[in-house]
C-alpha cells in the first residue's frame, strides 16, 4: 500500500473528511516533493474517497507536477491562498480536518477556519510518526550514504584541527562545511558542534573564534543531509597528549556508549537501552554528570521518533533508527560525547557511521 494509500484508509477509519499537511519533510516523505514554503502555504490534502490534491505556491507548480500523479494547484502572490482551498473543495462537506498539531501554526490554522468554519481539526502527528518510525529498506540505504559523509567529515575535521597553531573551533567548522559543499552537500543536519576543552562541558555549546587547546580534548558533533535524510555523529579526540582524568572519563563514555549499542535488539526497551549506558556512568561515579537521555531517532529529520530514555517508553523494533548518545558533562572541565546512530536489523543493530571510538590521539 502506498503512504498516501494508508493514510487515505486511516482518514476512512476515523471518519475525517481530508488532511491538510504542512510540514514539508512530511510532504516530501509522502509524496517525494521537497520544497520550503517560508510564509507561503503549502498543503497536502488527502481524502478517504477522492485522489489528493497538493496546494503550493504557484512558483513550485511545475516541479511539483513532475513528481506526483495526482492534482497539483498553485497560488500566485496576489491571490488569496484560503479562499482558493476553499473554491477547490466547494460542496464538499468538511467537519474534520486533520493536521500535525506538531506544525500548524495558529495564522495558518486561523487561515483553513476562514473557509472551513463548521470543522474542527483532529491531530495527525501521532499517525505520521509511527509511519515514519519503521524504515524501509530504501530509507536505510540512504541513511548508510548520509552516514559516510558524516565520517568523511570527521576525517576531514581531525586532520584540520590538528594543522596547526591558532585554530579556532570556527575554523574547523569552516572547513567541514565548505568541504562538504565541494563535494555536493548543500546543507549539514545542523550547524557543526566543535567545541574545545571544558567547552565541550556545555552539551548545547556554540563554537566561536576560539583557538583549539593543545593537550586537550576536542568535540565534534555534525551531520549532513543527503538525499533527503540526516546524519548525527560525535567524537571526541584529543589534541595532543590529554591529561589521566580527560583519558578517564573519555574512557567511561566509550563504554556506556558501546555497551548501550551493543544491548540494542528487537524487543528491547528504550529505556532499558538508556539504563545500560546510564548504569555505566552512574558505576563509575558521574551519573549527575550525564544531563541527557541517551539517544533520539533519525530519519527526514535529525530528530524524531522514537526517544531513548525520554518520557515515553518504547519497544524496539526492526527498521528503526536512532542515536546512542551517552556524554559526561563536568562544567569547567571536560566534556566528552560518543554517538553514533544505528539501525535496528533483525537480532541487533548496524551502525551508520564508522570512524574509530578509541581515544583518537593527533
Ligand atoms: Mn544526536
Ligand atoms: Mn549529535
Amino acid at each position: 500500500m502506498t503512504k498516501i494509500k494508508k493514510i487515505a484508509t486511516y482518514l476512512d477509519q476515523q471518519k475525517w473528511e481530508m488532511t491538510f499537511i504542512t510540514n514539508p519533510t512530511t510532504v516530501n516523505y509522502l509524496t517525494g516533493f521537497a520544497m520550503e514554503p517560508h510564509e507561503r502555504i503549502l498543503g497536502l490534502m488527502i481524502f478517504p474517497d477522492r485522489s489528493p490534491l497538493l496546494f503550493t505556491p504557484e512558483l513550485e507548480v511545475e516541479k511539483a507536477k513532475a513528481l506526483v500523479d495526482f492534482d497539483v494547484v498553485g497560488y500566485t502572490d496576489s491571490e488569496n491562498p484560503w479562499q482558493k482551498i476553499g473554491a477547490q473543495l466547494a460542496g464538499y462537506s468538511i467537519k474534520t480536518i486533520a493536521v500535525e498539531f506538531d506544525h500548524l501554526i495558529l495564522s495558518k490554522s486561523d487561515g483553513l477556519k476562514s473557509v472551513f468554519a463548521d470543522s474542527n481539526f483532529a491531530n495527525l502527528s501521532p499517525f505520521i510518526n509511527q509511519m515514519r518510525l519503521i524504515k524501509s529498506a530504501d530509507e536505510i540505504d540512504k541513511m548508510i550514504i548520509a552516514g559516510q559523509y558524516a565520517d568523511k567529515c570527521f576525517e576531514i575535521g581531525f586532520h584540520f584541527a590538528a594543522s596547526g597553531n591558532g585554530v579556532t573551533e570556527m575554523d574547523v567548522v569552516a572547513k567541514i562545511e565548505f568541504e562538504m559543499k565541494r563535494l555536493g552537500i548543500s546543507e549539514m543536519s545542523f550547524d557543526t558542534m566543535v567545541l574545545t576543552g571544558a567547552r565541550a562541558a556545555n552539551p548545547h555549546g556554540v563554537p566561536e573564534a576560539v583557538a583549539i587547546e593543545p593537550n586537550k580534548l576536542l568535540l565534534f558533533d555534525l551531520g549532513v543531509m543527503a538525499n533527503g535524510y540526516a546524519s548525527d555523529a560525535t567524537r571526541t579526540i584529543a589534541i595532543g597528549q590529554p591529561g589521566d582524568f580527560d583519558r578517564q572519563i573519555y574512557e567511561i563514555t566509550r563504554q556506556a556508549q558501546q555497551a548501550a549499542f551493543d544491548f540494542v535488539k528487537p524487543g528491547v526497551t528504550a529505556f532499558e537501552i538508556d539504563q545500560v549506558a546510564r548504569d555505566v556512568i552512574t558505576k563509575a561515579g558521574y551519573g549527575d554528570y550525564f544531563t541527557h537521555r541517551t539517544g533520539h531517532g533519525i530519519g527526514m529529520d535529525v530528530h524524531e521518533f522514537p526517544s531513548i530514555g525520554g518520557s515515553e517508553d518504547i519497544t524496539i523494533e526492526k527498521g528503526m533508527c536512532f542515536s546512542i548518545e551517552p556524554g559526561i558533562y563536568i562544567p569547567n572541565q571536560v566534556g566528552v560525547r560518543v554517538e553514533d546512530c544505528l539501525y535496528v536489523t533483525e537480532n541487533g543493530a548496524k551502525s551508520l557511521t564508522h570512524t574509530s571510538k578509541d581515544l583518537l590521539i593527533f
